[in-house]
């Protein structure tokens, strides 16, 4: 059969362009080599958020009394915890696999390879071969393993192996304070886990606003996580992590080292258009593996443009208001430029900055916290980048996502009615 499209990969970026190809009609074959869901439902976004919910339920009964609740015994069962998350992941993951049955796509559960210079792509999985009109490549990224001293000989765990843990570590040291290696520090340090994390930068979270995320780590360090910033990691044996800063080495002891350096696509260097499309014109490349946003969000609307385009749209894949989040507590998230984007393209800009407790519900909600709303706008009045420390930030962000996106000014997004009372008004008074 001539399929009018292949998709290599389950993920994200392969199954929202299956389903979305499949209901407008079109013959869609998907292989997926593992479970269906990829990283992000498997072994990413999903589960770190399950157990983050989980630690900050604990914390939140642990906290109760600051909001006059009596909770005796706050205890918690790592075991549960685990045992939930993956049911989590089992339910999302049949639910991937409900709408590829309603949209018609055949799943092929196998690895795939294929030529990706023929004109007609021709792909093989199970000894069976499969021709297509159009190709998708959706097969995500793999954790980064940098050449350290020793790292081969050592049992240590990358985000995978954190999430199927047995049991709670004592200590444990996170090489990379990136998104994924501070989530999992928050989790663990919430646990009890003695947490150090150690950072070649000279902040956490690198490509987040600098200021805001200089005050995450400073909560953080309150709750006993230790930063190294600056510092390199330079050999691994067993349980002894060798770290380097200005010249001057030291040993830090750890029971557990979670690598956390990054992500990088599976295949390297493939380049693609605004239309997500490859050299070859047939061939389409979403998600990860095109390296520019290694997130999931971004990854469906690069499969949402590649289907458009294939149907006929000439719709663009844009990069301007991409949200990140760090799903803390409390968490931070931001979109559009940072100060640091801003300086380094050398375009003026103004600040406009409110602590969150000028928000009645962030006061309510959120005893003893404060955060921070910071808006950076163009000269004249273009909205350039938002950055929230403070729970609900995930939520909160789309509001500026659509702003940035939709290059509206402040006066455009004041105009807007915001509900009260809601976190989200510190977005309009902050403007
Ligand atoms: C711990 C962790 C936490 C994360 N948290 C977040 C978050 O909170 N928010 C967020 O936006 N992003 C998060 N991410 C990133 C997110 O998971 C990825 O951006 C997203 O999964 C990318 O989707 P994708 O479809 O490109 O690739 P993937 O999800 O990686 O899917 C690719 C799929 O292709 C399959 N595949 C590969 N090769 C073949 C082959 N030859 N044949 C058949 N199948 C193949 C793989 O098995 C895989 O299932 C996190 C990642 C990690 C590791």
């Amino acid at each position: 059969m001539l399929y009018d499209i292949a998709i290599i990969g389950g993920g994200p970026a392969g199954y929202t362009a299956a389903e979305l190809a499949g209901r407008r009609g079109l013959s869609v074959v998907l292989f997926e080599k593992n479970a269906l869901g990829g990283v992000c439902l498997n072994e990413g976004c999903i589960p770190t958020k399950t157990l983050l919910y989980s630690a900050k339920t604990y914390q939140s009964a642990k906290d109760a009394a600051k909001y006059g609740i009596s909770c005796n015994e706050v205890a918690f069962d790592f075991a549960k915890m685990m045992a939930r998350k993956n049911k989590v992941v089992r339910k999302l993951v049949a639910g991937i696999r409900s709408k590829m049955t309603a949209a018609n796509v055949e799943v092929v559960i196998g690895e795939a390879t294929c030529d990706t210079t023929a004109a007609m792509p021709q792909i093989s999985c199970n000894g069976n071969d499969y021709q297509a009109k159009k190709l998708m490549l959706c097969i995500g990224s793999e954790t980064a393993v940098p050449p350290i001293a020793g790292l081969d000989a050592t049992d240590y765990w990358t985000s995978r192996e954190a999430l199927q843990a047995n049991e709670l570590p004592e200590s444990l040291t996170i090489i990379g304070g990136g998104v994924i290696g501070i989530e999992f520090a928050a989790f663990f340090n919430t646990l009890g886990c003695r947490v150090t994390v150690v950072e070649m930068l000279d902040e956490i979270l690198g490509g987040m606003d600098k200021e805001l995320s200089a005050l995450l780590r400073t909560e953080l360090s309150k709750r006993g996580i230790v930063f190294h910033l600056s510092t390199k990691v330079t050999a691994v044996k067993d349980r002894q992590i060798t770290i380097e800063k200005d010249g001057e080495t030291q040993l830090i002891e750890s029971s557990r080292i979670l690598l956390s350096v990054g992500r990088r696509p599976i295949v390297k260097g493939l380049k693609v258009n605004e239309f997500m499309q490859t050299e070859n014109p047939n061939v389409y490349a979403c998600g990860d593996i095109t390296g520019y946003s290694m997130l999931a969000h971004t990854a469906v609307r690069e499969a949402e443009i590649a289907v458009g385009h294939i149907l006929g749209a000439s719709e663009k894949m844009s990069y301007r208001a991409i949200p990140a989040v760090v799903y803390t507590s409390p968490e931070i998230a931001g979109v559009g430029k940072t100060e640091e984007t801003l300086q380094k393209e050398g375009i003026a800009y103004i600040v406009k900055q409110l602590p969150m407790s000028y928000s009645g519900r962030f006061v309510a909600e959120n005893e003893l916290a404060n955060g921070v709303c910071k808006i950076l706008e163009s000269t004249d009045g273009k909205i350039l980048g938002v950055h929230l420390l403070g729970n609900p930030a995930s939520e909160l962000v789309v509001i500026a996502a659509m702003a940035i996106e939709k290059e509206w000014s402040s006066e455009d997004l004041k105009s807007i009615v915001f509900p009260h009372p809601t976190v989200g008004e510190i977005i309009k008074e902050t403007l």
